[in-house]
């Protein structure tokens, strides 16, 4: 009998899993991959994610792995250049771009010397309920016999297509649509400079373009189209980049003098979502319980946030501070309040619109003035608030876009 049993071991799970360790706590960890291996993702990691892998003790350890550290960012908008430095969050100024080869082992590890049991290669197939409580999980491992295993709580931090989400019927409570398909490749050769990332959009074409230097000397290049034009990226994603680069002259030149070393990749499945994320005996992390667009950069840094909040919530349910039910119903609130106003935000981006007149008008007040340039990049890192750089009439417009967002939008590619 566990304490807990978390169904996932990556930017969600294996952190919970250490958390909860740490204090003491029983805990497995399965995940139906080997360690190690790699999952379709890029890998920003903002100032914000990485200020809680700081207060764990591990980003020493994406360091010493050769993950560079970005301290200056540039946001050009159409002809609009703003390019600075943000401020910092709990002490740490850098965002870090770890592969993800790189970052998960880092935090299963973690989760392992924090006593964690951690079995991969073990496929969780169903739930065990008992009187309406989810009780445990059953599975099989490398050896290919099924197992069953009990826990007071399972967490589903397995990932958008979560079987925990789905066994509990974890109801969606906000639906944001789809609007965007993603791909990205990784080039050597192109580098600027060490500690720089830029995000460039052009609104006209309803283009997004995300480019930043990551393990191993390579620079990672991610284009972003409407949903609308899925069917027809996916048809040629290499036509696609060449036509989209064209569009910004300064990235196309540093493409060009580079090598493209890896496929291109990436989804048109990048829905928008809440689901209910707690219920008797389970709760859900990461991509289980939100998924967003990867527009902006938000989900590693939003299953660290969820990792820490559920960790301390759970284990003052398990130490019996509070009753657990209470424990996850606080966890489920307090994750929303925290992460709505970034998921609205990035429906709003993730529809490639016109710019808010507002945005238009502010651009060229803060173009050249330093501080305001660092509070603008500061709130897309999440280390100024979203209301000190946006008017409260415009975040209620982000978030009327994930009402409009929809089923009569949502896109079937
Ligand atoms: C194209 C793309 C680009 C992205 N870029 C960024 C970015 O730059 N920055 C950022 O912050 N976020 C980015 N994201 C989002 C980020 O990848 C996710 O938010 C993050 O991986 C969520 O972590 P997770 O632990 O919740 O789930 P996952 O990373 O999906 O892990 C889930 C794990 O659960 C396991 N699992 C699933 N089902 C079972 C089962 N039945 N039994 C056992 N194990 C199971 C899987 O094997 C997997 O290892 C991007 C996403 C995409 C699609």
């Amino acid at each position: 009998m566990y304490d807990v049993i978390v169904v996932g071991a990556r930017c969600g799970g294996a952190p919970l899993a250490m958390l909860l360790a740490r204090e003491g706590h029983k805990v497995l960890m399965v995940d139906r991959m080997a360690i190690g291996t790699d999952i379709m993702s890029t890998h920003y990691v903002k100032r914000s994610g990485a200020s809680l892998l700081n207060r764990w003790g591990l980003l020493e350890q994406l360091r010493q792995a050769g993950t560079p550290g970005i301290s200056e960012l540039s946001f050009n908008i159409d002809e609009t250049k703003l390019a600075g430095r943000a401020p910092g969050c709990d002490g740490v100024a850098e965002d870090f771009t770890p592969r993800r080869t790189v970052l998960d082992p880092i935090l299963v590890q973690a989760a392992a010397e924090a006593g964690a049991e951690i079995r991969d290669q073990f496929t969780v197939s169903s739930l065990i309920f008992d009187e309406g409580r989810v009780a445990g999980i059953r599975g099989t491992g490398k050896n290919g016999i099924e197992t069953a295993e009990r826990a007071k709580v399972v967490v589903g931090a397995d990932g958008i297509r979560s079987l925990v989400a789905k066994s509990v019927g974890a109801e969606t409570i906000v639906d944001g649509g789809s609007h965007t398909c993603g791909y990205y490749a990784y080039y050597s050769g192109m580098r600027d400079k060490d500690n720089a990332a830029s995000l460039s959009i052009r609104t006209q074409d309803r283009r997004f373009y995300i480019t930043f230097p990551t393990n191993d000397d390579l620079d990672m290049v991610f284009l972003f189209w409407p949903a609308e034009e899925a069917r027809s990226v996916r048809k040629d994603l290499e036509a696609a980049f060449g036509e989209s680069l064209k569009l910004v002259p300064e990235l196309e030149a540093r493409v060009r003098q580079g090598k493209r070393e890896t496929r291109i990749t990436g989804s048109h499945l990048l829905p928008n979502f809440f689901r209910r994320a707690h219920g008797p005996g389970w709760a859900l992390v990461g991509d289980a319980a939100l998924h967003r667009d990867p527009i902006t950069a938000q989900g590693i840094t939003n299953a660290f946030t969820h990792a820490a909040i559920l960790g301390e919530e759970l284990s003052a349910g398990l130490k019996g501070d509070k009753p657990i039910g209470q424990a996850l119903a606080d966890y489920d609130r307090r994750q929303f309040e925290k992460l709505k106003p970034m998921f609205d935000y990035t429906v709003h981006l993730s529809m490639l619109q016109p710019l808010p007149v507002e945005v238009k008008q502010m651009l060229p007040l803060i173009e050249g003035n330093q501080e305001a340039i660092g509070a603008f990049i500061g709130s897309f890192l999440g280390s100024v608030p979203l209301d000190q750089v946006f008017p409260p009439h415009l975040l209620d417009r982000f978030a009327a876009d994930v009402e409009r967002g929809r089923p009569e939008l949502r896109h079937v590619a």
